[in-house]
């Protein structure tokens, strides 16, 4: 018996909790939990009039330590999938330590007052999880987590080194807005705006936000501008991939987009401490997220295909001297909508968090303590990818990007 609990009813909680259905070997009962129980509702809904699965559903305030520590008591899953905020997490990984229940995520704890991801509040979760006798799996979506696995999967097949790593997030989607972001405003803008930092030399370089610029041809889009920016796994890749020179994220953004958010950064509608205003605190990127568009709402409009990747250079496995691969999926936002109800970004994130749990379920990624998605076999995870809509290819290059 394999039941999950779900916190999170957005665009990433919804399309893994319609992929769980799908999978329902696997996933035995589903609960999904959310600030917003009609927003469960309204999946729940989906996913019986899609698959016929029923999805029990509950109401949660998951930064209240108690509260999700009674559900999951009352729930008693074998499994907790956080898909609400990064702000979450450790209160979650709390409630788990508290019930001895495992736990995955897709994106690294960030606190609300500084715009900083790091894994260092949730490695020191190691030993508890340890001493507690239960797994605990971080960054298991795209960007984190398939790139991960992605990278992992060459270091076993194709190279036995990997010198040089760039990860490519090419979102060729047009959802006809003049600006939305495609998963949670408030996330997407904070690590946007945030300053670029990559791993170079056995150190963080930082560099002003948006400040590398570079044109790249992507398979299924074509052109695009991409950005180098930090992303978290970054993080992760440095520690388990120690031989990398030079790590580097690359996102693209249109030119209406580059200039939606510098109008909002200049009057300062991205910042995230609290201003007073008719005698209220707010926080004006909080506010800037109750005026934009739902991620969720993007999917029936939303036109295109995404494309992420990594670029790997290193000394291959053959013996046949340094070698670069390129390793990617592409993903179509309407075939997305078609299967879930929700575009590609949230079908990229959502699928590969269902992936990660299947794997802790089914016993093939197994441990105690507290786990990035680079320390498994990266296999059954690829295999999984195939089947379940997000096929991958990769190909050999005649050698690394040359910028
Ligand atoms: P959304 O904003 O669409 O959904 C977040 C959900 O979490 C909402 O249903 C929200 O409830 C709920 N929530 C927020 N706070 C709480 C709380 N205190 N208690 C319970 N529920 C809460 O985000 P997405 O679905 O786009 O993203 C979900 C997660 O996935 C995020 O952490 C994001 O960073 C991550 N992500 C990871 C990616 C990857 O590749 N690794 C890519 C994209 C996203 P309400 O509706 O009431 O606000």
């Amino acid at each position: 018996m394999s039941r999950v609990l779900v916190i999170g009813a957005g665009g990433v909680g919804s399309v893994a909790v319609h992929k769980m259905a799908m999978n329902s070997g696997i996933f035995s009962e589903i609960h999904l939990a959310s600030r917003t129980k009609a927003k469960c509702d309204a999946i729940a809904e989906s996913v019986k009039s899609r698959t016929g699965v029923d999805v029990a559903t509950y109401a949660i305030d998951a930064d209240d330590v108690s509260a999700t520590t009674a559900l999951i008591g009352k729930i008693q899953p074998r499994l907790v999938v956080n898909l609400a905020l990064p702000y979450q997490d450790l209160a979650i990984m709390d409630a788990c330590l508290n019930t001895g229940v495992d736990y995955l995520d897709t994106a690294n704890y960030e606190p609300r007052d500084e715009a900083r991801f790091e894994y260092r509040w949730q490695w020191a979760y190691q030993d508890r999880f340890r001493e507690k006798g239960i797994m605990a799996l971080l960054g298991s979506g795209f960007d984190p987590g398939v790139t991960s696995v992605f990278a992992m999967w060459l270091k076993k097949h194709k190279l036995k080194t990997i010198r040089l790593l760039d990860i490519l997030d090419c979102n060729g989607g047009d959802h006809g807005q003049a600006f939305a972001t495609n998963f949670n405003p408030e996330i997407n803008i904070r690590e946007v705006t945030a300053p670029a930092r990559h791993w170079e030399q056995g150190q963080f370089v930082e560099t002003p936000a948006m400040s590398n610029k570079q044109m790249f041809d992507f398979e299924g889009v074509g052109s695009k501008n991409m950005y180098m920016m930090y992303h978290e796994e970054l993080e992760s890749l440095a520690k388990f991939i120690p031989e990398m020179e030079r790590g580097r994220f690359w996102m693209t953004f249109g030119d209406e987009y580059i200039k939606h958010l510098t109008v909002l950064q200049n009057v300062g509608m991205t910042r995230i401490d609290p201003v007073t205003y008719n005698g209220v605190e707010i926080v004006p990127l909080q506010f800037l997220k109750a005026v934009l568009p739902e991620p969720a709402s993007l999917g029936p409009t939303t036109k295109g295909k995404t494309n992420i990747g990594d670029i790997a250079t290193g000394e291959a496995l053959d013996g046949s001297g340094e070698k670069t691969f390129y390793i990617k999926n592409i993903c179509d936002h309407e075939d997305a909508y078609a299967e879930t109800g929700n575009q590609a970004v949230s079908y990229t994130t959502g699928v590969p968090a269902m992936i990660g749990a299947a794997m802790m379920l089914t016993g093939a990624w197994q441990g105690e303590g507290v786990f990035n998605i680079e320390q498994f076999d990266p296999d059954p995870f690829m295999d999984m990818l195939n089947e379940q809509g997000l096929p991958w290819t990769v190909e050999e290059l005649d050698g690394p990007l040359q910028f």
